[in-house]
């Protein structure tokens, strides 16, 4: 007898979802979470709760946010980021190997989806600031992203919390799940390591939400390569592969881009695993304002190559690749007011200056010679004729550099100089599991594995060596709503 119809495992965003899905088609739900409450809801609880989605202009916009105000809407050029932008999106950054199945799913559902969300009780709100310059009065949002769950990551996965309980669905804590209960043709439920206790829990069908591998350096040394046991981990420690090694060890399809990963510019002194009084603040993501500089005192990369949104998420693995997996992002006061609310806080690695040369010697483990060079050169490489435009690709680049800059060059020659260490900060992993558009797990004759789903970032196949920011959220919703709904259908079976 089965002790409930569904067991999802993980209480991240995606879990939630599937758990909500499963609960409609009405399921009895029990969610499995390896982390104590008050570290629970994975990465997604770190989050800023960006979400992408698709709208077509405002009154799409006031669906998601009814209570937006006539002043908001006043000021505000919210655009359209349409399917077709999306999709575009997707295939750009992913250099078109992302799944074309998944990523229609991921762009026609995701509208609804957080709609969806928002009659489960979830808020949204405009990202006034980090996704839109105020510029002659007006709020011009960029890149494709502009919503964030009311809280962020704390507030969604509160709010998801507190749906799930409304609905009455159970969740269990400090349990992890250490294997799948298979008769090698159906998964039947799952063992847990609960209260120093293993158990075994029977269920029609399971949905595995909880994470990839990258709050493990075993595994990220052995997949993503030499040199990332050395990253720092941005978000949750709970987070080592244990959904996609317990589906694997049952015959699953492995699917993905197994050597790459989400990986971004991150304090250079941060803790091994993300601090949740912190949150995402050790981020450092207005380089596109900045030079970056490595230990050689040398520029290695465009920082203005694109927005933000389409650059950070692999960048961290450039940064890893320099010597000493450090570098330095220098700004002058000309576009210090644009810097994001993440390098106001104390816990920093900061220096000022008011020369160039004086900053250079405090850059810890830069060549100060060369570094002063760099910036001369750099001046005179900016063609400062073209007018500076943070809201857009303003073609305001350098000229004539070994590496150049292609947008949003500055001359930096406005004391006093500040320049912040970063280090490489990975997110999450990208390779998982294969499945079908049905949420269901595939085994390696490309078969469904009965009663197994999953969904979130142990999903292989939709990104590759890049990703569009806000997006990782929006995947786990709509593949967590749709593997919750097929493992809600299939306890009647
Ligand atoms: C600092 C940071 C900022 C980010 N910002 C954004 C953003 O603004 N927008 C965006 O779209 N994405 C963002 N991301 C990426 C985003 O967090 C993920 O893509 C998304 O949250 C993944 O959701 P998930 O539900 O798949 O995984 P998670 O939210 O990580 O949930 C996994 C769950 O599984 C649990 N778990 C793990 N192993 C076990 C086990 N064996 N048994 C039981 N439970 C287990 C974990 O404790 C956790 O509850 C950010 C990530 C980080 C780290």
């Amino acid at each position: 007898m089965p002790d409930f119809d569904v067991i999802v495992v993980g209480a991240g965003n995606a879990a939630f979802c599937a758990a909500l899905a499963a609960r409609e088609q009405g399921a009895s739900v029990l969610m499995l979470e390896a982390a104590p409450e008050e570290e629970s809801g994975g990465n997604s609880r770190f989050t800023a709760g960006s979400m992408r989605v698709v709208y077509n202009g405002l009154d799409d916009i006031k669906t998601l946010v009814p209570d937006l105000t006539e002043e908001e809407i006043a000021t505000s050029d919210f655009g359209t980021y349409t399917q077709d932008q999306f999709f575009d999106d997707m295939a750009r950054v992913t250099q078109d190997r992302a799944d074309p199945d998944l990523v229609e799913l991921l762009v026609t559902r995701s509208f609804d989806t957080l709609n969806w969300m928002r009659s489960k009780g979830v808020r949204f709100i405009p990202i006034y600031g980090r996704q839109a310059f105020k510029i002659e009065g007006k709020f011009k949002f960029w890149g494709g992203l502009t919503l964030d769950a009311v809280g962020g990551g704390p507030g969604l996965v509160n709010m998801l919390t507190a749906a799930a309980k409304k609905q009455g669905i159970e969740i269990v804590y400090q349990t992890r799940a250490l294997a799948l209960l298979s008769d090698g043709i159906r998964v039947e439920g799952v063992r847990v390591r609960q209260e120093g206790e293993v158990r075994e829990l029977r269920a029609k069908a399971v949905v595995l939400a909880c994470g990839g591998f990258e709050a493990n350096p075993e595994w990220r040394t052995r997949y993503l390569g030499p040199g990332w046991d050395l990253a720092k981990v941005r978000g949750t420690r709970f987070n080592t592969g244990d959904g996609i090694r317990m589906a694997l060890e049952i015959g699953a399809s492995p699917c993905g881009n197994w050597s790459g990963c989400h990986a971004v510019g991150w304090e250079r002194n941060a803790p091994e695993f993300g601090d949740l009084a912190v949150g995402d603040q050790f981020q450092k993501h207005s380089y596109p304002f900045s030079i970056m500089v490595n230990a050689t005192g040398k520029r290695f990369l465009d920082e203005g190559a694109d927005f933000r949104n389409y650059t950070y998420a692999r960048y961290g693995r450039v940064i890893l690749e320099q010597p000493g997996q450090f570098a330095w992002q220098i700004f002058d006061q000309k576009v210090k007011h644009l810097q994001r609310d993440e390098y106001k806080i104390r816990q920093i690695t900061k220096v000022t200056a008011n020369t160039v040369e004086e900053l250079a010697g405090k850059l810890e483990g830069v060549d100060a010679a060369q570094f002063v060079e760099t910036v001369a050169e750099y001046n005179a490489a900016v063609r400062a004729e073209i007018p500076f435009n943070p809201n857009i690709k303003d073609g305001r680049k350098t000229q004539g550099l070994a590496v150049n800059k292609s947008n949003w060059a500055n001359t930096i020659d406005q004391p006093p100089y500040e320049g912040y260490a970063v280090t490489c900060g990975i997110t999450f992993t990208f390779g998982g599991l294969r499945i079908t558009t049905g949420g269901e797990v595939l085994n390696t004759d490309y078969q469904p594995i009965g009663g197994l789903y999953a969904a979130g970032e142990l999903v292989g196949g939709l990104f590759y060596f890049n990703y569009p920011g806000g997006t990782g959220l929006t995947s786990g919703s709509v593949f967590g709503r749709i593997a919750g709904a097929s493992a809600g259908r299939a306890r009647a079976n």
